[in-house]
């Protein structure tokens, strides 16, 4: 199991379940390798010893501990947001799902969107409340991040498929892509205006240098925020546009 079976909990956050005071918990492992991944270690996480203790500062919960938690905060949260890596990918998924509703806590998923089977099982099964999608870039430009898929299995495939699901969801959501230029610029987002038609927000994350994946990507120039308001000002789209 990625990182021995453990994971990451923040204790209580307000920036990562919209609306909601909530807890978070990363999930380790992850099908990309996005060069400007602020979280290299939930990437990789087979170079992260499984025997860390409970108190090591990243990986620092077990389903138990995890529980433990729950059994004595879940009546002060307003939810719980659950990302990664990949956490569609992770095997405790779906019990720390079961767990949240236990303690009736609303479920936020993360997701880079290119496991829509996967996905599809937890929409229909009405156990997600809220999804956030990560759009990295035109899907043409995937293998940048490491995406290997072809065919049915190319990212454009499984990313308008993950858009048709969330829109046929009743499920809330929105989009998420981080500007980070050279993968992301304005004629990039210009192209992923027609992707994320249906959904009714598309946020815009602002790279922030910091420690990254790939080292070469740690200290790119920041993009101008009120460049991208004018870049969203002139763009046709129903979608909201969030510069956050
Ligand atoms: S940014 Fe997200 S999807 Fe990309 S490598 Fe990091 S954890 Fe994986």
């Amino acid at each position: 199991m990625p990182g021995g079976g453990r994971f990451a909990l923040v204790k209580t956050t307000l920036l990562d379940y919209p609306g909601k005071v909530a807890a978070s918990v990363f999930l380790p492992g992850c099908h990309l390798r996005c060069p400007y991944c602020h979280n290299p270690e939930f990437v990789e996480p087979r170079s992260v010893d499984p025997d860390l203790k409970a108190d090591d500062v990243i990986f620092n919960q077990d389903f138990e501990s995890f529980r433990r938690f729950l059994s004595r905060r879940a009546r002060l949260l307003g939810g719980l947001a659950i990302s990664g890596g990949e956490a569609l990918l992770h095997p405790l998924l779906p019990k720390i799902i079961s767990l949240a509703e236990e303690y009736k806590l609303p479920v936020k998923l993360d997701t880079a969107g290119l496991l829509p089977d996967i996905l599809a099982l937890y929409l229909e099964s009405g156990r997600l409340d809220y999804v956030a999608m990560d759009l990295k870039t035109i899907p043409e430009r995937y293998h940048e991040l490491g995406w290997k898929g072809s065919g049915a299995k190319s990212a454009e495939v499984l990313l308008f498929r993950t858009m048709a699901l969330l829109a046929e969801s009743g499920t809330s959501y929105e989009i998420r892509t981080t500007v980070v230029p050279p993968l992301v610029d304005e004629t990039v987002l210009r192209n992923l205006i027609s992707l994320t038609a249906s959904a009714p927000r598309w946020v815009w994350q602002p790279y922030k240098p910091g420690n990254t994946l790939n080292p070469m990507w740690s200290n790119l120039a920041a993009p101008d925020e009120d460049e991208l308001r004018r870049i969203s000002d002139g763009f046709e789209t129903e979608t909201e546009i969030i510069i956050r």
